[in-house]
């Protein structure tokens, strides 16, 4: 009688769990993600709103018909003094820089320039020639520099043969960023960037919500990917963040007479 007992105990001891297991993987089921009722392909397509259509420049490098022209080789109209502007926090004074055979010209000592529009996400198209290398050297040889959003900078200098440290030589996020590579060509020979720009964002109480990503073609080849910057390009100290918004596009004068000419850029 005894094993009877025990034999029907432990019957009713599996059949306790399976039913336990049972209740689990209903409850699992419950659980369960609902599938969608069906999938055909044109569930994941949509045709609007429409990519605006643009016509492309004729060549590469030329601006397609959505861009801003910045520098045509003609007049610095876009162009303001950075230096009434930092200095004097008075009415701009017009861009001291001059134009030679079509080539906008540092003039060595008049300060920098910026654009009188501000930008933030931006795609940037800018040519840039060193100067002859004379008897500088590393840093003063042929060194100006591309601020986005008046801030951040990505370098430029002559980068031939011309050793400096890599995170600040030709291509670099200043001070933040070396280049991937090096596909500058030669003293006197125009060097071509192409900068995707996407600008920080800061909330209402100041606070960095998304940092600067940037992204940079040198020559047509990638040498930034998709960089996210530490905040500003100091010279001396660490890149901090300082809320801002739009800003102008700047570029530097470091007391040596870089020309640049066909200088685009388009909103995003
Ligand atoms: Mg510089």
């Amino acid at each position: 009688m005894k094993k009877v007992i025990v034999i029907f105990a432990l019957f009713a001891c599996v059949a306790i769990v399976f039913a336990q297991q049972q209740q689990q993987q209903g409850q699992q089921q419950q659980v369960q993600p609902q599938r969608p009722p069906s999938w055909n392909p044109a569930s994941t397509e949509w045709y609007y709103p429409a990519p605006p259509k643009v016509q492309p420049g004729r060549t590469i490098g030329q601006p397609p018909s959505d861009a801003i022209i910045l520098f045509d080789g003609t007049n610095l109209d876009k162009w303001e003094s950075s230096r009434a502007v930092t200095e004097r926090g008075q009415r701009p004074e017009s861009a001291p820089w001059k134009i030679v055979d079509g080539e906008m010209r540092i003039v060595p000592g008049s300060g920098g320039i910026q654009t009188k529009e501000y930008f933030g996400d931006c795609q940037l198209h800018i040519e840039f020639k060193s100067p002859p290398a004379e008897n500088y050297h590393g840093q003063n040889r042929g060194n100006s520099g591309i601020f986005l959003q008046n801030t951040y900078e990505v370098q430029v200098l002559d980068g031939d043969n011309n050793p400096t440290y890599v995170n600040g030589m030709v291509g670099s996020i200043y001070k933040q960023s070396a280049p991937l590579v090096d596909p500058y060509t030669k003293n006197g020979e125009w060097q071509v960037y192409d900068i995707y720009w996407k600008a920080p964002v800061f909330n209402g109480a100041g606070e960095l919500v998304s940092p600067a990503l940037i992204t940079v073609v040198l020559n047509g080849v990638l040498i930034q990917n998709n960089y996210i910057l530490k905040g500003h390009t100091p010279y001396t100290g660490l890149p901090v963040y300082t809320p801002h918004g739009r800003l102008p596009l700047s570029l530097q004068d470091h007391g040596t007479e870089v020309a640049f000419r066909n200088i685009w850029i388009r909103h995003l």
